[in-house]
């Protein structure tokens, strides 16, 4: 069986993040002579990774035969792990979802359970001979240190610090594994699916309070994996002691007000039952008045933290995702009052404030893609087609 030349794996790298190219468009971006282009086609062409997606007419000669990146070649395989919840997953390399299946979980019973339900979800879902699985990503609620895929210092995640997760789920499924943070994932998944590759910061309002941000188009994950903690920012004033207790031990921070959790405390102090975001959420919907004041309160918190980081950045946007994004308007309009009003009029005057585009699956969009991506560097496909049987 043939191995996959390293000018081979250039050509589906190229190819891969276009809608399709010709063989002249290839030689134009990529200074190869003619030949070494139809060699280098005819290998991707030969182990089913690029398709020939027909000839588009020209306005003069013989119409240009087109090449694409074929989806179906293989699959990834998708853990997205909340606080509470994970949503497996067996998708096309575009993303498009085979089979799915979600489960309840609790992520601070700590590693090993948590990853013992992983392993047995993912090899719970129906799987395809004709498309092998060629990684999988995992997406978790705390900070990731890249490249290696460690869990650090992790404020809600109890006896995850150091957890290797690739060392771990790695040689129990036998792929490749990418770990994403989740709100990396989600601010990633904003980019891809408005196809518009800015500045973006995404503040996910779930249960915590996290963001990613995006700057100059690429995601921005700091010295060790932890920017955009914006959840933990402090933001409380006068006497500490005074301040409320957040799940990360210290006072003061933006979720500690405005999360999930920290609304339904709010909710529960007031002699109103709730359990947490959802429940928040449904008591809003119910037009419950002690909820909607809590939650429009919430909103002019986040927006104290969130003009810091408009300041700081200077976005174009800033998107809402999250159960909580549910709430819509009464969540926006503290987030607006309180960035215009604490921002630089440079950094406001065309910001946009919008809830996610696609609020359900914005973080499975954002973690497909850049597991595509990282799956097509060189050293992960020719691990991935020897896995697969591909290539020797
Ligand atoms: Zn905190």
């Amino acid at each position: 069986m043939p191995d996959v030349s390293e000018g081979a794996t250039e050509l589906l790298r190229l190819v891969a993040s276009s809608r399709s190219e010709t063989r002249a468009s290839i030689a134009r971006v990529t200074g190869w002579a003619r030949n070494t282009v139809n060699a280098r086609l005819d290998e991707l062409l030969d182990l089913g990774l690029v398709t020939d997606t027909g000839a588009v007419g020209g306005s003069r000669g013989r119409p240009a035969a087109r090449f694409s990146f074929d989806a179906s070649a293989g699959s990834l395989l998708i853990a997205d792990v909340g606080a509470s919840a994970a949503r497996f997953a067996h998708v096309d390399l575009r993303g498009a979802v085979l089979s799915q299946q979600e489960v309840s979980l609790d992520i601070t019973a700590g590693p090993e359970p948590v990853l013992d339900a992983v392993v047995r979800g993912l090899e719970a879902l129906p799987t395809r001979d004709d498309l092998p699985a060629w990684a999988l990503g995992v997406s978790l609620p705390g900070p990731i240190e890249q490249p290696a895929g460690r869990v650090v210092s992790p404020p809600i995640m109890t006896g995850w610090d150091g957890m290797n997760v690739p060392e771990v789920l790695g040689p129990r499924l036998r792929v490749p594994v990418l770990v994403e943070n989740d709100v990396n994932a989600m601010a990633w998944g904003e980019v891809v699916s408005t196809g518009r590759m800015r500045d973006l910061l995404f503040v996910k309002v779930g249960t915590g309070v996290g963001a990613g941000l995006v700057l100059n188009g690429a995601l921005l994950s700091g010295a060790r994996g932890a920017a955009g903690d914006l959840g933990h920012t402090h933001v409380g004033v006068g006497d500490g002691a005074v301040q409320p207790l957040c799940r990360c031990g210290k006072r003061g921070c933006v979720e500690a007000y405005a999360g999930g959790w920290a609304i339904a405390r709010d909710l529960n102090d007031a002699g109103v039952d709730a359990a947490g975001a959802a429940d928040v959420v449904a008591r809003l919907q119910a037009g419950d008045p002690v909820a909607v004041d809590l939650v429009r309160e919430a909103g002019r918190v986040l927006g104290a933290g969130i003009a810091a980081a408009v300041s700081l950045v200077n976005p174009a946007e800033v998107v809402i995702g999250g159960q909580l994004s549910h709430a819509g308007e009464h969540l926006l309009m503290g987030i607006r009052e309180k960035v215009a009003a604490y921002a630089l009029p440079l950094a406001t005057q065309e910001l946009v404030i919008r809830t996610a585009s696609r609020p359900h699956d914005v973080g499975l969009v954002g973690l497909v893609d850049r597991m595509t991506r990282w799956a097509l560097e060189h050293a992960h496909l020719s691990e991935i087609l020897r896995r697969v049987g591909v290539a020797s």
